[in-house]
């Protein structure tokens, strides 16, 4: 195993979605292998195992389920083994391919997706169930659509699975079926590349494939490498989400979170919402070291003037006097309701889990079912939504609540609903009716 060194590469962060069994380890696995994460010993010992097991088709999915079992027991590899680097970045796998709940992970955990490699299988019968009504190549994508994720490479895998092998006709008739239906979801198909791969043999994974001379895009290393890194709202109002207060002896009230927008600097007076507190920054740190200021994508901790540890919790969000973090008395938000075991109707109060808050909130009114298809009205005032569904919703929250528009603050207007420790939903807010208070 190569030990990674911090690099100074730009950093993204990548999630692999696609339907079960479309090749996702397999691809990260070969990619890992390919670009030098992994041993050759260890891969000839998985593959003599493997083939012991007469499941020598799984090397390299095996591979990945490996390294993770390791990163759980805690040996050989440390926690950067989800971690490579191309010629301009440095990536993180923010969740390994076969972990089921990548949904409520992208949209509560601390990491949001700044692009997504989606696996689609070409071969005979997959491709077709992975569209189908309860496939998740169509689920997956309807979600990152949802999250606001736009910067997607496409892997059509298993080329060396069709009929005839590397068929150009398959991977038309393939990504002509996806482009229709992503365009129908609102992505920019122009800036979508669709590479035909396999995951399995390696081709056009970093070297173009000799068995494919119809394909002159890019290889899927190079599509990583033509990512656009999103640039830093700090242009945008000051929101930084508390994860956690501490009162510290001899230095005070010091909240701790992660900087979404705006620039934070010592001396500036702020406010926490929704309880409306004023207090002066002593003193910013990031990483054991005093900084200056800090900006959107900073983790740190600070220290307030004029607010006790019990005046503020989790949850809220600090902002500048002059725009400071909006309260909303209702939001509406395009909802996407990813499982419930019935049906959801006005006054159903899920948990509503936006930044680091976690608030119910009850619905008031179902606007609109959307067409999954074309992201347009299917119906008005629907009497209730189920398991697939995609609509339009009014929520209340019943205690005080800092959201945002997804248009204005991404990090702010996204969120996960959850009931029966599952979730239920994911959605993007597209309104607020702000709550006017006075700022103490
Ligand atoms: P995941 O569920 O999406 O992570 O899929 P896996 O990576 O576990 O792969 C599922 C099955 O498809 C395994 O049997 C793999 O060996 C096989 N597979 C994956 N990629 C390819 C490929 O490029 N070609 C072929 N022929 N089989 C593949």
């Amino acid at each position: 195993m190569r030990v990674i060194p911090m690099s100074e590469k730009p950093h993204l962060n990548l999630v692999v979605i696609g339907h079960v069994d479309h090749g996702k380890s397999t691809t990260v696995g070969h990619i890992l292998y390919r670009l030098g994460y992994v041993d050759p010993k260890k891969l000839a010992e998985l593959e003599e195992e493997a083939k012991k097991k007469g499941k020598e088709s799984f090397k390299y999915a095996w591979l990945l389920d490996n390294l993770k079992e390791e990163r759980e027991r805690g040996v050989t590899i440390d926690l950067s083994f989800m971690k490579f680097e191309t010629k301009k970045y440095y990536f993180t796998i923010i969740d390994a391919p076969g972990h089921r709940d990548f949904v409520k992970n992208m949209i509560t955990g601390a990491s949001q997706a700044d692009a997504a490699i989606l696996v689609v299988s070409a071969r005979k019968g997959e491709f077709e169930a992975g569209m189908s009504p309860e496939g998740q190549t169509r689920e997956h994508l309807i979600l990152a659509k949802t999250m606001g994720i736009e910067q997607i490479i496409v892997a059509v895998n298993k080329m060396d699975a069709t009929e005839p092998p590397y068929s150009q006709e398959r991977y038309k008739q393939v990504i002509d079926t996806l482009q229709k239906f992503m365009k129908g979801l609102g992505f920019d198909i122009s800036k979508i590349p669709f590479i035909p791969i396999s995951g399995w043999n390696g081709d056009n994974l970093i070297e173009r494939s000799p068995a494919m001379p119809w394909y002159n895009g890019p290889t899927l290393v190079e599509a990583l490498d033509n990512i656009q890194i999103p640039p830093k709202p700090i242009d945008k109002p000051l929101r930084i989400p508390i994860q956690a207060v501490y009162a510290i002896s001899g230095i005070g009230t010091v909240p701790v979170g992660r900087v979404e927008s705006g620039v934070l600097k010592k001396g500036d007076r702020i406010v926490f919402m929704p309880p409306a507190i004023v207090g002066e920054v002593r003193s910013i740190e990031m990483h054991h070291t005093q900084i200056e200021k800090a900006e959107p994508g900073d983790n740190i901790g600070f220290n307030v003037r004029g607010v006790t540890k019990t005046d503020i919790k989790r949850g809220d969000v600090a902002g500048h006097l002059t725009n400071p973090p909006t309260i909303a008395k209702e939001f509406t938000a395009r909802l996407f309701i990813i499982w419930h075991p019935s049906a959801v109707t006005v006054g159903y109060t899920p948990v509503i889990h936006a930044h680091t808050a976690s608030i119910a909130a009850k619905i008031t009114e179902l606007v609109s079912k959307l067409d999954p298809r074309t992201g347009k009205e299917a119906e008005k005032n629907p009497q209730f939504l189920k398991q697939g569904d995609t609509a339009i919703v009014k929520f209340q929250p019943i205690k005080q609540m800092v959201v945002e528009k997804f248009s204005e603050f991404p990090a702010l207007g996204r969120f996960a609903m959850r009931d029966m420790g599952k979730t239920i939903g994911i959605g993007v807010i597209t309104d607020v009716v702000p709550e006017q208070v006075q700022i103490k």
